[in-house]
């Protein structure tokens, strides 16, 4: 796997005693079976709640930790003391707006109204997704595609029947937590910080905070990460471990697309007949391929389309079920990373996990009981 990172492997706990197969249990050691006519009949089964062990107990006081702490930062907080914004108005060319884009190395962009001087939503990949599906359904309109301003990008969307362009925003004084759980409601990969004036409520656009800035600046910042040591193994599904969209290096471009339209996902993780994970096609990865509005390049394979990706490109970061979170925020503290593919002793694919997945378990694991 070329560039490839690991997240460092927890040291692993003490395999299981090897099963007396020729033990002979006595009846009151016979463990119950539960069969799945037990769940129709009864309904689920009430299992008496397990003692928290001490492992359980530090996760949970680390979560707590880290909710205490979103509760008192705001939006202000996580921004550098300098750092610059670009906001593109939605007068500006569909295909301008990916050079500029591409020039400045960022995704996403705010939207500017002008006309109306309003904050006009958050311009991200999804929006050149939907261009890509409206183009390949209409391949004849080339013309007028190419004409496409983003303001025209919402009748695109309505065309499509897709989720519209992000309008979800936070007030920069608001508490992190807040904009962390307007993200997962949203299920938004980044929040702008919207100001409005309070005489004459106009809006002004501070900035965009991403996932990763969030999950750094707690890795950064909160030492009781390092309390979340059970393995993911052991966690209540945080991430995704089946019907995984995958793809092989042969598959058509457009394919990938669509699962990444269909199941409302970041990236389809890129695998051999075996199973082995070889690359990941990332949603940024389209960004590159419409650059200055030439779509021919959708007609490649992914092996193909990911030959065009820039030499930067920061690698893949895998993690085993043995691994903790605080090895996979100790790593969000150290590299750029957007996702964990999760794989076995043999690279072969066992799930996903985003930063979507980890905010969430982050943010909600247990706070019902709270
Ligand atoms: P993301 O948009 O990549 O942050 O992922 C949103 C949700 O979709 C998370 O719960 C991921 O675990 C899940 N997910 C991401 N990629 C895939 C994939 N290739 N197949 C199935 N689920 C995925």
């Amino acid at each position: 796997m070329s560039g490839a990172d690991t997240a460092d492997s927890a040291t692993s706990a003490p395999p299981n005693p090897p099963s007396a197969a020729n033990d002979v249990l006595q009846p009151h050691e016979r463990p119950t079976f539960v069969t799945p006519r037990d769940f129709l009949e009864q309904g689920r089964p009430v299992l008496p709640p397990r003692a928290l062990t001490a492992v359980d107990k530090e996760q949970l006081d680390g979560l707590r930790t880290i909710r205490a702490f979103l509760k008192v930062r705001t939006s202000y907080d996580v921004l550098p003391l300098s750092y610059r914004l670009i906001v593109l108005d939605t007068a500006l060319l569909v295909k301008k707006s990916l050079n500029i884009l591409i020039q400045n190395g960022i995704v996403s962009a705010p939207l500017w109204d002008s006309k109306t001087s309003t904050f006009a939503g958050l311009l991200t990949t999804s929006d050149y997704l939907n261009v890509i599906q409206y183009y390949w359904q209409n391949p004849d309109a080339l013309a007028r595609v190419d004409q496409f301003r983003l303001n025209s990008l919402r009748d695109i969307e309505k065309s499509l029947g897709v989720t519209p362009i992000e309008t979800v925003s936070i007030h920069p004084e608001r508490p992190l937590y807040e904009a962390c759980r307007k993200m997962l409601e949203a299920r938004a990969r980044r929040i702008p910080i919207v100001d409005i004036d309070d005489e004459t409520r106009r809006t002004t656009v501070v900035s965009v905070i991403t996932q990763y800035r969030l999950l750094k600046f707690v890795a950064v910042n909160v030492k009781e990460t390092q309390k979340l040591r059970k393995p993911l193994k052991e966690l209540v599904k945080v991430g995704t471990y089946d019907n995984l969209a995958t793809a092989y290096m042969d598959t058509p471009v457009m394919d990938v697309i669509h699962m990444l339209v269909k199941k409302s996902i970041s990236s389809v993780p890129i695998i051999d007949k075996q199973g082995t994970v070889l690359n990941v096609f990332e949603s940024v990865d389209v960004i590159t391929l419409i650059k200055g509005g030439i779509y021919d390049d959708l007609n490649l394979t992914v092996g193909d389309a990911l030959l065009k990706r820039s030499e930067d490109f920061p690698g893949i970061y895998t993690c085993s079920m043995q691994d903790q979170l605080s090895t996979i925020y100790d790593t969000i503290r150290r590299s750029r990373v957007h996702r964990f593919i999760v794989i076995d002793d043999d690279n072969k694919l066992k799930g996903v996990l985003t930063l979507s997945d980890i905010l969430e378990y982050t943010l909600l694991e247990g706070e019902e009981n709270e």
